[in-house]
């Protein structure tokens, strides 16, 4: 048994008001008794000094979608890593598909926005995946590896004892269709080798989530992989009786 304990991230995205909020907190929180993995929701910025008062004291984390990586200026409509902290979170999305295919978020960008998250005393959750064409060309692994490449040039392997990675292929997010248990361990353990070659023991701490569709039915079985280390969820963080029972099988 790996002495990495699972983390189960809940990626709420754009969804939500401020009732439908003090909601699905109070039936997680409702619901952590007996858990044995780490808990983390993202949920929007304007919802995130809320969520900070409704989880103190649950074991809770809090953690935003995503960050500017500059420290603070004349930036209109982005939001500083200070920020953040200062409204509770421990916690940021970096690189998350949506940002990197909807808003030009390049390596160069994400790797920027990861050094700034940890800068500001926040843990990072990079975000890395192969869209479609890429898995059916056999670039996989070529791009995962050069998404993490662009992180590990600018901040170093040590940096990563901080962070946790998310593997998401990109045609598995928000369609229903999940990698296979043996499809996303193989790209895991790539992704720990790639750590590995540079530090061993970095590589052997790190967590390592897998996203992309995750539902309660198949999760348990993700989770048994050995380099997967829990998950980063979606559409069904916004179902309280879906995300706790997938972090019951954590
Ligand atoms: C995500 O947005 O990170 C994600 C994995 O979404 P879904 O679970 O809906 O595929």
């Amino acid at each position: 048994m790996s002495a990495r304990r699972k983390l189960v991230a809940g990626n709420w995205k754009m969804h939500g008001s401020r009732s439908s909020t003090d909601d699905l907190l109070a039936l997680l929180v409702a619901g952590l008794d007996g858990l044995s993995c780490d808990v983390l929701v993202c949920p929007p910025y304007p919802y995130l000094a809320q969520a900070h008062t409704v989880l103190q004291g649950t074991g809770v984390v809090l953690g935003a979608q995503n960050l500017s990586e500059h420290v603070e200026g004349a930036f209109t409509g982005e939001v500083a890593p200070s920020m953040l902290r200062d409204v509770g979170c421990t916690h940021v999305l970096v690189g998350h598909s949506e940002r990197r295919s909807l808003y030009g978020e390049s390596d160069a960008i994400v790797a920027a926005k990861f050094v700034a998250a940890q800068a500001a005393g926040l843990v990072p959750v990079l975000c890395v995946g192969e869209t479609l064409a890429e898995r059916e060309a056999g670039l996989t692994q070529g791009v995962v590896d050069r998404q993490l490449d662009a992180v590990l040039q600018v901040a170093g392997v040590s940096a990563m004892r901080q962070a946790v990675v998310a593997y998401e292929p990109v045609w598995a997010i928000g369609t229903g269709r999940t990698a296979s248990p043996a499809q996303a361990q193989a790209v895991h353990a790539g992704i720990r080798a790639v750590l590995a070659a540079r530090d061993p023991e970095v590589a052997a701490g790190v967590r390592i989530l897998y996203g992309g569709s995750v539902k309660p039915q198949g999760a348990e079985e993700l989770f048994r992989q050995p380099d997967i280390d829990g998950g980063l969820v979606g559409g069904a963080a916004l179902v309280a009786g879906d995300f706790l029972a997938i972090c019951r099988v954590a």
